[in-house]
């Protein structure tokens, strides 16, 4: 920290998303007036994008919640609550009374222990973001399982790279990216699939786009043309749902060409002649596919020859949610797996795979136990919980009765949110703990505000296993997460043990010692610009997988799946799918630069908002003129409100692309329950609509 007269310069971390880039605030009178990157920011090498420079004016919001807010109907309907705390309550507005952190915090614990009493503790669930630090996903997953004695807790990578987790865990041990981000800058190919990289990870993006340029050494795979296409040698357009059928066919041109590495699939890995022989036999491995495939014929030739420059290359993959939003997102990372399995392009420097997490400290939450089959460090949970679509089926058939929400805003984000909302509407009690009245606090019984990431002290894992711990850039008077779980444990007669963040961390060290053994906090504040990877001991570790991966044997495994026509590719064999009708339209969502998710932060910093104000729908040139410049989408489940409509050639005939950053557009009440098939994350990123022209 460096003073000059009344101004401080502190480091710290980006609060967005999953790159973690170094920042350094400048703060005049504990106000930001700056945010800046140090020119030898090791994540950011000196640039932040605009969320990262501009996005905190929402720290000075007047919309902050600054006091608790209790539902008024809420308290009529427990009339011993009322009785015993209606003097402390005093008006908020219409809807909400207000009191002391106090105050709300004992209303909350009485009305959790009758709950728990009534209904059983497993009537409780605990569903959390991933903006907060580890200290409080920690402190969440505690309270939910030690205290509550439930096992439904999850976070929101449920809804994003939960089949990262699963595809490399399962086939290679660990689920996290394998390199750090500036081994881009050794590496002599590139593969990004299914990742908006220039928008969604742009800090990540400089480094791909540095190399791109002077090495042409790019293939980009997607189902649009993204911002980055314009660097790549191969600009690969792939029919929708087709991730899975795209990466087993690069197997099979591996293996048809006996281009794989013999000498790594012999010492590293386990059970390549059955893989080979499933894919060598697989009827839709062979790319000549494609070649019946209308409009995307070209992939019979494009696809062998990405394969090829991988396999004989040193090379990097990376992927975002446009592989992980699937019904077979899952089987995908494994199919990505397989690939670097097959060529040894991982456990070494420039080699390896990098799933592109998204916000700031979902590596963290995941990390920290918030999923409800994996105690922190992955431990199984003894007593495995129910994911978030379970937990909505819960509400629905009333065996869950309460609901913890930190910093995750479930009506918004989560398909299907018609049937969420009709399921919340059965809880006894909703309790959020936000920065802003986001959809769900707008439901909630009891909404706790609490301070922001640039107001208080913890550790933050990027996407890279970097742990960054975080310092205050300006102090609050408002709680941290965990301070608020540690008065809920209290009331609730537990003893929570600890006064301090650094005093939370230290049992982190202890409880998940396997990666975490050698991080306290004093180191982790001696190498606060260079960052330390996980796991960390007397050293940290930058690649992973040197010697051995981390399945039971070491060796990596081949999980075959095979891939199945539909959607799209179905109906392009059918004849089906260029037809004249405004229904059979294929969407797909996704990120713009300047929000983060359900911009609950970046819509209260005008410079953002006005920068994206709308979700606007994006069609192609060659289908204007069909529904106009006003639309709504329509599916069995639902309807967006009134969209604007954008033509552009960056997306294919009969497909569509939109953000989903603003509630009031209702992209996700169109999306049903179709998911990951192993791990329940929905299928945001290919959804048959209805185009309604308005
Ligand atoms: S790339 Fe991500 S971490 Fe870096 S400044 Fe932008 S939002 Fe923040």
């Amino acid at each position: 920290m460096t003073m000059k007269f009344d101004v401080k310069e502190i480091e710290s971390v980006c609060t967005y998303c999953g790159v973690g880039c170094d920042i350094t605030g400048v703060v005049e009178n504990n106000k930001i007036t700056k945010i800046y990157a140090q020119k030898d920011g090791v994540v950011s090498q000196g640039k932040l994008c605009i969320k990262g420079k501009f996005g905190f004016d929402f720290v000075d919001s007047d919309e902050r919640i600054r006091e608790p807010r209790i539902r008024r109907s809420f308290i009529d309907k427990n009339p011993k609550l009322k009785a015993k705390f209606e003097e402390k309550l005093k008006v908020f507005d219409d809807t909400f009374w207000t009191c002391d952190l106090d105050t709300a915090t004992s209303i909350a614990s009485m009305k959790l222990q009758e709950i728990k009493d009534t209904f059983g503790s497993e009537s409780f669930c605990a569903i959390g973001g991933a903006r907060t630090n580890c200290e409080s996903s920690y402190s969440f997953q505690k309270f939910c399982r030690e205290i509550m004695e439930s096992p439904h807790v999850d976070n929101c990578a449920r809804v994003c790279h939960s089949p990262s987790l699963k595809g490399m865990k399962t086939t290679i041990g660990e689920g996290a990216a394998t390199n750090p981000y500036n081994d881009i800058y050794d590496t002599e190919f590139m593969i990004v699939i299914g990742s908006n990289t220039m928008e969604a990870h742009p800090i990540v993006a400089n480094r791909i786009v540095d190399m791109a340029k002077k090495e042409n050494n790019l293939a980009i795979i997607d189902v649009r043309e993204t911002k980055m296409v314009k660097y790549a040698k191969h600009n690969c357009i792939i029919p929708y749902e087709s991730n899975l059928l795209i990466l087993n066919m690069m197997a099979y041109v591996i293996m048809n060409e006996e281009i794989y590495d013999e000498s790594f699939i012999e010492n590293r890995t386990d059970g390549f002649e059955a893989f080979k022989e499933s894919i060598l036999n697989d009827p839709y491995a062979n790319p000549d596919f494609f070649k019946d495939i209308e409009g995307y014929e070209y992939l019979a030739k494009m696809i062998p020859n990405i394969a090829r420059e991988y396999a004989v290359k040193k090379s990097m993959i990376f992927w975002g949610l446009g592989i992980t939003e699937h019904l077979d997102g899952s089987y995908a990372v494994m199919a990505i797996t397989h690939l670097a399995l097959m060529t040894g392009n991982i456990g070494k420097r420039g080699a390896g795979l990098m799933p592109l997490r998204g916000q700031n400290n979902v590596q963290g939450a995941c990390d920290m136990g918030c999923l409800p089959y994996y105690l922190p460090d992955y431990q199984d949970a003894p007593n495995v919980g129910l994911m978030t679509p379970q937990l909505i089926d819960g509400m629905v058939d009333g065996s869950i009765k309460a609901l913890l929400n930190m910093g995750e805003d479930i009506t918004h984000i989560h398909p299907n949110i018609n049937k969420i909302e009709k399921a919340i509407k059965n809880l006894e009690f909703i309790m959020v703990q936000e920065l802003f009245m986001t959809d769900i606090a707008q439901h909630a019984d009891i909404v706790i505000g609490v301070r922001s990431a640039y107001e208080k002290t913890g550790v933050y894992v990027n996407a890279m296993r970097r742990l960054h711990l975080s310092q205050p850039l300006v102090q609050s008077d408002l709680p941290d997460d965990w301070e608020v779980l540690k008065l809920l444990t209290e009331k609730l007669g537990h003893d929570f043990k600890h006064e301090t963040s650094e005093e939370i961390w230290q049992e982190v060290t202890e409880v998940a010692h396997r990666r975490f053994s050698g991080a306290q906090y004093y180191r982790l504040a001696r190498h606060r610009k260079r960052g330390m990877q996980w796991p960390i001991y007397h050293e940290d570790t930058p690649i992973l997988h040197l010697l051995d991966f981390r399945t039971d044997n070491g060796l990596g495994k081949y999980v075959y799946h095979q891939y199945e026509p539909r959607g799209m590719i179905q109906e392009i064999l059918d004849r089906e799918f260029y037809a004249d009708g405004l229904d059979g339209f294929y969407l797909t969502t996704g990120r713009t630069l300047a929000h983060y998710n359900n911009s609950a932060q970046t819509k209260h910093t005008k410079k953002l908002y006005n920068n994206h104000s709308e979700d606007t729908l994006l069609a192609s040139v060659e289908d204007e003129g069909k529904f106009g410049d006003k639309v709504i989408l329509k599916t069995e489940y639902g309807e967006t409100t009134v969209l604007n409509v954008k033509y552009t050639d960056k997306v294919k005939p009969r497909t569509l692309f939109i953000t989903f950053h603003h509630a009031r557009s209702r992209i996700n009440a169109i999306f049903g329950d179709d998911m990951d098939e192993l791990i329940m994350t929905a299928r945001f990123k290919s959804l048959r609509v209805t185009v309604v022209p308005q």
